[in-house]
């Protein structure tokens, strides 16, 4: 049935890496090894250096609570209070690092593998609105609406610099795998905003030390804010992106439905959808019209085809298809569905 019509992935299309999945799916199809044993390892890791990084990050935050309690520093305080978004933060990713280990079960039958993006939109939701009040903050301190705070410039000085270490620490725990799914991406970006903090605590503690002048820490507190805005808003906006089933990054639905109609045996392809469960795995349902007289073996043929197109031929491995294959005249109710 049809002519010999071999299909080839679109030029360019696999040679260039837009994101790490489609680096990890190819990595994984390059070693031949099985990628549910390969994500079982990067997902014991990710525990692993989570677990780590709220270490670090939980011993500065009893450490400023000592401190603050003993000194009454308001701007240990005020600090401690920013730690505690940290933990949250960190917690809540491990939380969902562990529940992400977990298998499917008949009421889960992904697993827990969205969970990462919630976690990540509420990180980025807490990180936006941490920004938004640093910068409040810093014109309210410039322009004297606010007292300024900093009271104990030695004091400032040693636990910034306890603070970078930690946070220096949890940086290189997590640098390795930032990139392996948005919540890891939204622990990382906690830590490095952290890093950034613990930076200007130092400089400015010194630049007040030895000047006198103390309207440093605001400007450099909106400085980082408005480098960690930006980076809050595209992580949420990744999210909202799987959150709302949209098509990922690197996969067209059009550019699918043209592959998959130029699979020898496929006579047209509707009602196609593309969406993602979680940063690595991408989902492909479609109804493809055949030849009323095709065979079993030929339409399992016909499958294996399909699904080897979509796992190949684009930029992310789509890796879980569900093709319904009818024939022409069947029934009306594929008529309701948007066709592609
Ligand atoms: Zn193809
Ligand atoms: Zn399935
Ligand atoms: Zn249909």
């Amino acid at each position: 049935m049809g002519t010999m019509n071999p299909h080839r992935p679109a030029r360019g299309e696999t040679t260039q890496s837009r994101t790490a999945q489609s680096r990890t799916a190819r990595s994984r199809t390059a070693q031949g090894g099985a990628p549910g044993e390969d994500r079982r390892r990067q997902e014991r890791a990710h525990v692993r250096q989570l677990k780590l990084s709220l270490l670090f990050t939980g011993i500065i935050f009893v450490a400023e609570i000592v401190g603050a309690a003993f000194t009454q520093s308001l701007a240990l305080f005020v600090d401690v209070g920013h730690m505690l978004t940290d933990v949250s933060v960190l917690v809540a990713s491990l939380v969902a690092a562990i529940l992400m280990q977990r298998k499917p079960d008949s009421r889960h039958t992904w697993g827990w593998r969205r969970l990462e993006v919630v976690t990540a939109a509420g990180g980025a939701v807490v990180l936006f609105f941490v920004g938004l009040y640093s910068i409040v903050q810093a014109i309210m301190r410039l322009t004297g609406a606010v007292a300024d705070t900093v009271n104990s410039p030695r004091l400032l000085l040693a636990f910034g610099i306890v603070g970078l270490l930690a946070n220096l620490a949890s940086i290189v725990t997590l640098v390795g795998s930032h990139d392996d799914n948005m919540n890891l991406r939204a622990a990382f970006l906690e830590v490095c905003n952290d890093a950034l903090g613990s930076v200007v605590v130092i400089m400015s503690s010194v630049v007040l030390l030895c000047t006198g002048w103390d309207g440093f820490d605001a400007i450099a507190g909106g400085v980082i804010a408005l480098m960690i805005v930006p980076r809050a808003l595209k992580l949420l906006r990744d999210s909202m992106r799987v959150l709302l089933e949209e098509a990922p990054a690197g996969v067209d639905a059009d550019c699918v439905v043209e592959h998959l109609s130029k699979v020898e045996g496929v006579v047209a392809i509707h009602d196609v959808h593309v969406s993602a469960v979680s940063s690595d795995l991408v989902r492909l349902t479609a109804h493809v019209v055949v030849d009323g007289s095709m065979t079993v073996a030929e339409s399992a043929d016909l499958i294996q085809r399909m699904t080897t197109c979509a796992s190949e031929h684009f930029p992310v491995s789509i890796e879980h298809c569900t093709f319904q294959l009818e024939p022409a005249d069947y029934g009306k109710e594929c008529e309701t569905h948007r066709t592609m």
